[in-house]
């Protein structure tokens, strides 16, 4: 990978491409993670000399939709970088050309959503050239769209020779190799969320390089189901029996421990106040439903986790937005924080265990945290994501 440390970006107009797709109430900005992930990359370039031109976009708009505009992310923006960010309300274009071309050294523009044009999502190639006359430089920084060859993330490269990856992207591609190329061992995969016909091929793939597997969550009843267990109404995918027969087979083959949880906290409704109690995984009565790991299993996480010197952790082991449930979840959280305090590299990425990490306060007390949920799912499954390829 091409990347900026060595690179002097004076007199130079600099496009990066950044992942502002942050979540909104109305007008309000909930999650500002990915703006922070962001400055790295921006503050090293305005030190080494350049302007910068950032691109972005926000959600999935019908052309331009105002509440899509990149209009709402100016004050948050300038807040996080701590300087004055200019905006332009178009993204390509001869008024933009020439806004981009005035900026001087120091200075920051942020161009209106990318989406607004349906040839954004297409990587139509012409509208790839006309962003790339906004700027002389080109830096893709947008590790969470880096899965998709759209105009600003991978077209556009084309038009550059000088073409790099920014801080971020760099640190997550290394991050993810540091768990499937070239982790210390043992290594562990947790994974946990609902369901497993949405983890087949990260499992799969993830039998490459590690020797633990702990699966949690809702997908464990699917195993416990399929080898014959009662699971009561806990959810259960039965198309997927065979599925997790060959994948405990495959396991043993390849002398990877699979680890199930041996008990598990159950519920008499999908809900917070449910009645609750602790089972055996393979014993649960009808009308009841598993809804965390119960306390026998997290006995049984200490010394796995103590032992890995690489974690990785996708999906929760719960139903850890209601507060009874959440407590694997926790508990797990805080095994992985103090590995990590005595030097396992800890690497939690994909959606909810994302927001479970932010939730309970773990994200400082783990080694990384992933911002992209499918580009770090694809790049964990060997991909090379075309955003990156590009770059090369
Ligand atoms: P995923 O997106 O596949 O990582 O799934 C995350 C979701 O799985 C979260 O919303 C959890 O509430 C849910 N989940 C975890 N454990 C269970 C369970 N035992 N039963 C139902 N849903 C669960």
């Amino acid at each position: 990978m091409k990347t900026i440390d060595n690179v002097n970006f004076d007199c130079e107009r600099v496009i990066i491409r950044v992942d502002y797709n942050v979540p909104f109430e109305g007008k309000r900005i909930t999650d500002v993670t990915r703006i922070e992930a962001s400055k790295e990359t921006i503050d090293l370039v305005l030190k080494k000399g350049g302007s910068i031109i950032l691109l972005t976009h926000i959600g999935r708009p019908n052309g331009h939709e105002p509440e899509f505009s990149c209009q709402l992310l100016i004050n948050e923006v300038s807040k996080i970088l701590g300087r004055e960010v200019f905006f332009c309300n178009s993204t390509i274009g001869k008024d933009a050309e020439e806004k981009c071309k005035m900026l001087k050294s120091g200075e920051i523009m942020l161009m209106e959503n990318v989406r607004f044009h349906s040839a954004e999502t297409n990587g139509d190639i012409d509208f790839a050239r006309k962003l790339s006359r906004l700027g002389t430089v080109y830096i893709n920084d947008a590790f969470g769209t880096a899965h998709r060859a759209h105009a600003s993330t991978c077209t556009i490269a084309k038009f550059f020779s000088k073409k790099y990856c920014g801080k971020l992207l760099e640190r997550e591609v290394v991050s993810i190799q540091k768990v499937v190329k070239n982790g210390k061992k043992p290594i562990l995969a947790i994974i946990g969320g609902a369901k497993i016909s949405s983890k087949i091929t990260i499992i799969e793939s993830l039998m490459n390089s590690v020797t633990d597997i702990i699966i949690g969550g809702g997908m464990a009843y699917t195993f416990v189901r399929a080898q014959g267990g009662s699971i009561g109404d806990s959810i259960c995918e039965k198309d997927f029996f065979e599925y997790s027969i060959q994948l405990l087979e495959k396991a043993k083959q390849r002398n990877i421990s699979i680890h199930l949880p041996e008990d598990v906290t159950i519920a008499d409704s999908f809900n917070n106040n449910a009645n609750r109690k602790v089972s055996k995984i393979n014993e649960i009565p009808d009308g009841w439903q598993g809804l965390d790991i119960g306390p026998k299993s997290i006995e049984m996480l200490k010394p796995i986790i103590k032992n890995s010197k690489t974690i990785l952790w996708n999906g929760p082991l719960g139903v850890f937005e209601f507060d009874n449930f959440s407590v694997g979840t926790v508990e797990l959280g805080k095994l992985i924080a103090d590995a990590t305090l005595n030097g396992t590299f800890s690497l939690v990425g994909g959606g909810d265990s994302v927001l479970a990490v932010k939730k309970f306060g773990f994200s400082d007390k783990v080694s990384y945290v992933s911002t992209g949920g499918g580009a770090m799912l694809e790049s964990l499954e060997g991909k090379v994501l075309p955003g990156i390829e590009v770059l090369n």
